[in-house]
């Protein structure tokens, strides 16, 4: 049994085990489906990344239990165990790219002529370089494309999403002055 940390060496067990029974399978870290570095048991698990990069690996205790954890393809750093694979992946975005959870947040963009505005104007709030790194673009969460979406910022990196808050206040105040106006 590896006892060797980090996605790349967990996925290298995992696509080791081709002949394991199917509770070994689920019960062995590996990287999380769709996530970067991805294959089943029967693939070939990812070469080593030249920067830190983020990823997930999770493994299922019982139906109701999957442990998730985050994970670089760059070396051994895994995050604590969490049973969602999204916050999973914000702790890895904590070791790859330090600083995300301080950038502003956007609505996503919008089709046609606007589009290029819009991400002018994002790539000119996040710092220089950032997604060329890599890094992570921030979108509020359009329920239900709320999972963190792998390869959907600029360089490559993750869109992760948040929800939006006092949503319900501000469709109140909508339906008001839809209503023909703040009659109270
Ligand atoms: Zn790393």
């Amino acid at each position: 049994m590896s006892t060797d940390t980090g996605a790349i060496a967990r996925q290298r067990h995992y696509t080791s085990l081709r002949n394991a029974d199917r509770e070994i399978l689920r019960a062995t870290w590996s990287i999380g489906y769709g996530d970067p570095g991805f294959s089943t048991h029967l693939g070939t698990p990812p070469e080593p990344s030249t920067r830190h990069t983020a990823t997930s690996i999770h493994k299922i205790v019982t139906d109701a239990l999957w442990l998730h954890r985050g994970a670089c393809l760059a070396c051994s750093w895994e995050g604590p165990d969490r049973r969602r694979r999204d916050i999973a992946i914000e702790d890895a975005h904590d070791h790859t790219h330090p600083g995300w959870r301080n950038l502003p947040i956007f609505d996503r963009a919008g089709s046609g002529k606007g589009s290029k505005v819009w991400w002018a104007h994002v790539r000119a709030t996040y710092p220089q370089g950032w997604f060329d790194a890599g890094g992570p673009l921030r979108l509020y969460a359009e329920p239900p494309f709320d999972r963190h979406a792998v390869g959907a910022a600029p360089g490559g990196g993750f869109v992760l999403h948040t929800p939006r808050r006092k949503r319900q206040a501000s469709s109140s105040m909508q339906l008001a002055l839809e209503d023909g106006g703040l009659a109270e």
